[in-house]
């Protein structure tokens, strides 16, 4: 009988499970005696190394299975690239400290093609797995089969967020530990029939993509440190249930404020933000808008801004949707009390108002203000405090290496097209553009593009339409753009 420490390397040969082929469990078997090996009695995990693949599952004692070997699951030899008889080095896995998961996302798929549709109370199967799978370790790409409602399933484990970030790592593998307040967020391909309800956070679990998410591709240059900021703070705090974010200290979000000069795509940002948190366009609200257009009525209009929210929470809870609202120059309407000149007061009722409404939402988790401004100096104080709009990202002027993704960005079409010449040089363009925005940029781009039109234009006979094939804007272009 092999010692039983913490370094034993176990070898044993694979068989199949006692029960049926596709238990529906985590679980690996072996005899009872093996099972002192591993020195606990009942339930310990096993860190499962065999040809390049590794991961952990529990291990429980079976009195069918002979000495010498581990019952695996169709499912997990499949994922372990095994077969019977073939040969498994195993040792027992401690887990580090702070090992407990915050978050885990799984896929959700049926075991067999073809099985009816489905429709999937993500409340009561997170409560159902979570029963079924406590304190045992999941690892990000592990599949694992279970039951609900009478119909079989497996899940693939997306994503593993561990309480300590610094943990979320052994051997490059992300993995955790499924404690009672593990926080499950369900995926379903809609080509697999399952329908997810009660599960807001479905959409928004999109943020676990973050790390491929690509800002370019989406049009936007040179924001990635901001835009991952954002993130942290909106997003996560989305996600995740109030008794774990007080447990891991963290604070739900309720209103941001990007600010910096015109321009540098804080419009950009901000429907992106709301696009992915609620996977349609936002909303977005103009503030001398709302001021000028129903003059006397503001104060109602910022109420009825709140109203859908408010219903929302009454009649929904915590299934309705995020309700995201996006103000475009907020200082418009609240500038500081007591600041503007006509000394109506009316300013400060629509302040007073917004405060209200912000305040109000304390106990909606379904409210979130994105307010914009170039003149942060120019708000009211009692509007950035805590509770309120309380991140303050700055979106500032780009660098060079943010110049050259707008550019790219906004010459791209005709890159792609061939309207672009092979002498232009938009690294070089970038570093003589310091101090100028996006949108500035943007349109040395479209000065450009017309200058180039208008060199084709004199050299047609003005009767004939433009030769748009031979279009071709040059450095030179770009050059007499940037001398405007
Ligand atoms: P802001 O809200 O900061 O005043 P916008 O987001 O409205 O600026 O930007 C105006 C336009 O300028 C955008 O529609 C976009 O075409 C361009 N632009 C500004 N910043 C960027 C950026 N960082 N990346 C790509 N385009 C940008």
């Amino acid at each position: 009988m092999a010692d039983p420490t913490e370094s034993t390397v176990m070898t044993m040969a694979v068989t199949t499970t006692p029960t049926s082929d596709l238990a529906l469990t985590n679980l690996a078997y072996c005899s009872p005696s093996d099972l002192h090996c591993f020195a606990v009695p009942g339930t310990i995990d096993l860190f499962l190394a065999n040809v390049g693949e590794v991961f952990v599952l529990s291990i429980s004692g079976h009195e069918s299975i002979s000495d010498g070997s581990i019952a695996l699951n169709s499912i997990q030899r499949r994922h372990a690239r095994v077969s019977a008889g073939d040969i498994v080095s195993l040792t027992r896995f401690i887990p580090p400290e702070n090992f407990n998961l915050t978050v885990l996302t799984v896929d959700l798929e049926f075991v067999r093609k073809g099985t009816r549709n489905e429709q999937i109370d993500a409340t009561l199967l997170s409560t159902q797995l979570k029963s079924k799978f406590i304190n045992q370790v999941l690892t990000v790409g592990q599949r694992v089969t279970f039951e609900y409602h009478g119909t079989n399933y497996i899940f693939t484990v997306n994503r593993a967020v561990v309480e300590a970030d610094d943990v979320n790592q052994t051997n490059g593998i992300e993995r955790g530990v499924i404690c009672k307040d593990t926080y499950l967020v369900f995926k379903a391909s809609s080509a697999s029939g399952i329908k997810i309800v009660n599960q807001r956070e479905s959409v928004t679990s999109k943020i676990f993509k973050e790390r491929e998410f690509n800002l370019q591709s989406l049009g936007i240059g040179g924001l990635g440190a901001e835009f991952v900021a954002i993130f942290r703070r909106a997003f996560t705090s989305r996600i995740l249930p109030r008794d774990v974010m007080n447990r891991i200290g963290a604070k739900h979000v309720k209103g941001m404020l990007l600010f910096g000069p015109p321009g540098t795509g804080k419009t950009l940002m901000a429907r992106q933000i709301g696009k992915m948190l609620n996977g349609k366009e936002p909303k977005i609200v103009n503030g001398p808008e709302v001021l000028s257009k129903f003059i006397g009525e503001t104060e109602k209009n910022i109420r009825d801004l709140f109203a859908d929210a408010e219903n929302d929470q009454r009649t929904l809870g915590d299934a309705g949707e995020l309700h995201i609202i996006i103000f475009d120059e907020i200082d418009a309407i609240c500038k500081s009390r007591g600041s503007t000149r006509d000394g109506t007061g009316v300013h400060d009722g629509i302040v007073n108002q917004l405060l209200t409404k912000i305040d109000g939402v304390e106990a909606l988790n379904n409210v979130l203000l994105i307010g914009m401004t170039n003149r942060k100096d120019m708000l009211d104080e009692a509007l950035l405090r805590p509770g309120r709009l309380e991140v303050h990202i700055e979106i500032s002027l780009p660098d060079e290496v943010g110049r050259l993704q707008i550019l790219q960005i906004h010459t791209k079409k005709m890159k792609d097209n061939s309207f672009l010449s092979p002498d232009v040089n938009l690294q070089e363009l970038a570093a003589r553009t310091k101090n100028y925005s996006g949108a500035e940029l943007e349109g040395v781009v479209k000065s450009a593009t017309s200058y180039a039109f208008n060199r084709q234009l004199s050299m047609e006979d003005l009767t004939k339409p433009v030769d748009e094939e031979n279009i071709k804007i040059t450095m030179d272009d770009f050059l007499q753009a940037l001398l405007e």
